[in-house]
């Protein structure tokens, strides 16, 4: 069979595997046990010589079907969810790495994830951070105990974009791990194995599931790098493909001992959003745009960061790579004037921490999701007291445009 779009992919695929009745969504499946006839059976699945649910944490049916439709927006071979994106981050992580080893990651970072490399420093896995909107940095921080390469594609609050094209050749031929976080621009604007990606990871609670409702996380296995060569892969797993090693690593260990598993009910959630993706990601990408397109001529705002501004430093590579710009951005304010009073103005958007959402929010981030990190290496990410990010949504635009009229003038 041809292989289809994006959208009928996704839209058939529950329909397409195991309909029962002929549903056309995926059961809720609340059961935690799975009960065999012949308990024979029930060991060859704890054997992985038959496929089957032996329990929740592993496996779910309603989770798994979400699991494929991840892998196919991906374009991957396989994925594996969890409750929440930092839970993907942190059992891929947890799993695969050991002490010793070493992590070169982008510097501009999701404020959870660069927390999460703090313990990972104490567990003694060194990690290096770089700016990696250029690959020569990225070159320069690899060290023979080197494992793994992580970016985002659009980074958090200043919008920085990884080089993403040269990190991956430099992963190929370095022998690492390519490992990428989608969260911001979601499979519908790029697919990070057309770069290289081994590993992707993606907070379903952002704009796949899209609606604020449900969290979740995954990461998508690309097949793309040879686990053969990775060896910190315990002896059990390396059998059959190598392309999947990998992946069942972080199933096995992850889920299993970490167990930061994503339930039926929020499964489904991420699961019914996801179907238009397309839909809402086009129409906030066309609400930032007018908004800082607004933000960067207005006396009141002294920097407004957003890819699709052809002054942003990485505005090409964005067209080039994603073909849109993203639904986040950040501006920070002329002197004088605070990013409180501007927020609290505001009658559409709302101040609150989340992003991804059909609704448009706003956070102040110095004082919030980047207060922990403190001053210095607020500094060293550029981002100033006064700055506020947006997650755009899908309100209609003159609605928002008057907010930010109203909240602007001082
Ligand atoms: C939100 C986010 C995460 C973490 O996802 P949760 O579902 O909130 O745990 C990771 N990376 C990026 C870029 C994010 O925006």
């Amino acid at each position: 069979m041809a292989k289809k779009g994006f959208f009928t992919t996704n839209l058939h695929s529950d329909r397409k595997s195991n309909p029962e009745h002929g549903v056309l969504h995926k059961a809720i499946h609340p059961s935690v046990a799975y009960g065999y006839e012949d308990a024979r059976e029930l060991a060859e699945v704890f054997q992985g010589k038959r496929a089957g649910y032996n329990y929740g944490r592993q496996l779910n049916p309603t989770v798994t079907a979400l699991q494929d439709r991840i892998t196919a927006m991906e374009d991957g071979i396989a994925t594996v969810a969890f409750a929440t994106g930092m839970a993907a981050i942190s059992s891929t992580l947890l799993s695969l790495l050991r002490a010793g080893d070493h992590i070169v990651s982008s510097a501009f970072l999701f404020g959870n994830t660069n927390s999460f490399y703090g313990t990972l420093q104490l567990l003694g896995i060194d990690v290096t951070f770089v700016d990696a909107t250029d690959a020569d940095n990225v070159a320069a921080a690899i060290k023979e105990n080197t494992k793994l390469v992580f970016v985002e594609t659009i980074a958090n609050p200043v919008t920085q974009i990884a080089d993403l094209e040269r990190i991956g050749e430099l992963c190929k031929e370095q022998g690492l791990v390519y490992f990428v976080d989608n969260t911001m621009t979601s499979p519908h604007l790029f697919t990070p194995r057309t770069v290289g990606a081994s590993l992707i990871i993606n907070s379903l609670t952002k704009y796949i599931g899209g609606h604020g409702n449900a969290l979740g996380g995954s990461v998508t296995e690309t097949g793309l790098y040879d686990w053969s060569d990775f060896d910190n892969i315990l002896e059990t797993y390396r059998k059959g493909d190598p392309q999947l090693w990998g992946i069942t690593q972080i199933k096995k260990k992850g889920l299993r001992d970490m167990g930061a598993s994503l339930g039926p009910e929020a499964a489904h959630h991420l699961a019914v959003g996801s179907e238009t993706l397309p839909l809402r990601m086009d129409r906030a990408c066309g609400n930032a745009k007018l908004l800082t397109e607004f933000c960067a001529q207005h006396p009141n705002v002294n920097n407004t960061f957003y890819p699709g501004l052809t002054s942003h430093p990485q505005h090409q590579r964005a067209k080039t790579l994603f073909g849109n710009f993203g639904a986040i951005f950040s501006i920070d304010l002329k002197q004088g004037l605070d990013c409180f009073d501007v927020l609290n103005r505001m009658e559409t958007v709302i101040s609150s921490s989340n992003l991804g959402d059909t609704r448009t929010l706003a956070i102040p981030v110095a004082h919030t999701i980047y207060f922990e990190m403190g001053p210095e290496r607020r500094a060293s990410m550029g981002i100033a007291d006064s700055m506020i990010r947006f997650s755009v949504g899908i309100e209609d635009s003159e609605d928002l445009l008057a907010d930010f009229e109203r909240a602007l003038e001082s």
